[in-house]
């Protein structure tokens, strides 16, 4: 049976949950706020199928076709709304139209970040936009094979690391099925994530957000928080403390620094990305509301981005001049700020914990700490 010895061996895609025939695995949250399995014994029969599902613990070698375009979606206001160019929505309105159905990643009621799926164009609106938290997977892997089975066209889209689960899960090759993963630098924990809102809105319940506002531009990010009174807070994105945390790392899941899915060869039909640097390859190209990159790893990749490119500008690059300002599409992120940070988190508020972990100023902070106690001792007494 799955037995997590290191935390950096499970990416939380909830496969071996998923594939357990008799329910007898639960993902359980740890103190740092991501999911892990735990197998109630139970209920389990030995079957070992967790095991053999695990795409950590049989990592399947991939060939793709290795080509990739910058695009963008012609439709300036879906362009707006998304984080990049906007592809996702055209690939995805691709497979509804077809009597398809979506599956991606959206704020629930609380704001925790969960997969959820859509039948219509209307409701991809949901999963446009990146939400920098690691999501929840949930139930959606066994949704999107019962879908499968019934012969319905499916689009999931996730992480490399979700969508190597499912591949797994799926154990098989399904004709109707599209999968879109992400560049993605890393997920940071939901935990933080629910912390860092009821800090800013200092209790108050938030209402709408986003992470890629970009009336600004595309390069110049802001993220938006409107709260259910009526209030709004706007972050720029270098001034952000969450974004500061998440790009320095200090909170992202532990298997995300050691990450086995970040390569050119995906097991995915397509990798979408923000196409940083752009200007470097085609000068000329209009970037100020946002480019893609897209990959295309496979020959159905390719015949659904024929079909799709009438809706698009597009124009084909090389795939290796492509990440050259993106090597988080092949490169883990350094792990030199997560443990100071949790470190610092267990006495201290997340502010004192980003700002201390990053600046690297633990002595400080923990010297303010003590002193701020033996102060609130001797008030007390
Ligand atoms: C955690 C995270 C890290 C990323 N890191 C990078 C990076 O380092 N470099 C880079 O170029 N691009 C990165 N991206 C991808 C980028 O931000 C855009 O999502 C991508 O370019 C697609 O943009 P779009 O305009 O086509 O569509 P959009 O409409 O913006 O795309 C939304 C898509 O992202 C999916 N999505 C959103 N949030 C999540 C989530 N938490 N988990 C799983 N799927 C999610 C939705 O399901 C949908 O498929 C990251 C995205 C996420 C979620």
């Amino acid at each position: 049976m799955i037995d997590i010895k290191e935390k950096y061996m499970c990416d939380g895609c909830h496969a071996c949950y998923s594939v357990c025939p008799k329910d007898a695995i639960s993902m359980e949250i740890d103190d740092e706020g991501f999911w892990y399995p735990k197998v109630d014994n139970n209920k389990c029969v030995d079957c070992n199928k967790c095991e053999k599902v695990c795409p950590i613990l049989n990592k399947k070698e991939v060939k793709s076709l290795k080509k990739a375009y910058a695009c963008y979606n012609l439709d300036e206001d879906i362009r707006m709304k998304s984080s990049s160019g906007g592809t996702f929505t055209i690939l995805a309105s691709e497979i509804i139209k077809d009597n398809g159905v979506v599956f991606g990643a959206k704020f629930d009621e609380d704001f925790n970040v969960v997969h959820d799926y859509v039948e219509d164009v209307e409701g991809l609106s949901k999963f446009r936009g990146s939400k920098y938290v690691q999501s929840n997977i949930g139930d959606s892997f066994r949704q999107a094979k019962k879908f499968l089975d019934d012969g319905r066209k499916v689009l999931f889209s996730g992480t490399p690391c979700q969508i190597a689960g499912l591949k797994s899960y799926l154990n098989k090759d399904y004709e109707n099925l599209v999968t879109v993963d992400l560049i993605c630098h890393g997920v940071p924990s939901p935990m933080i994530w629910q912390r860092y809102i009821n800090e800013l809105g200092d209790g108050k319940k938030l209402s709408a957000m986003t992470f890629r506002d970009k009336s600004k531009g595309w390069n110049s990010g802001v993220l938006k928080y409107r709260f259910e009174d009526g209030s709004e807070i706007t972050e720029e994105y270098g001034e952000s403390l969450y974004i500061k945390g998440f790009i320095k790392n200090c909170f992202l899941r532990p298997s995300c620094y050691k990450c086995n899915f970040k390569t050119l060869d995906r097991i995915s039909d397509f990798t979408l990305g923000d196409f940083w640097g752009v200007e470097e390859l085609i000068p000329e190209i209009d970037k100020k509301s946002g480019v893609s990159l897209i990959m295309i790893h496979t020959k159905k990749a390719q015949d659904l981005f024929d079909d799709i490119n009438r809706s698009i500008y597009y124009e084909e690059v090389d795939i290796n001049k492509s990440i050259v300002f993106n090597t988080c599409a092949i490169e883990s992120v350094k792990n030199d700020k997560r443990d100071n940070f949790f470190n610092i988190l267990k006495n201290n508020t997340l502010e004192e914990s980003i700002n201390g972990s990053i600046e690297e100023i633990i002595l400080k902070v923990s010297i303010v700490m003590k002193l701020k106690n033996k102060m609130r001792k001797i008030l007390k007494s």
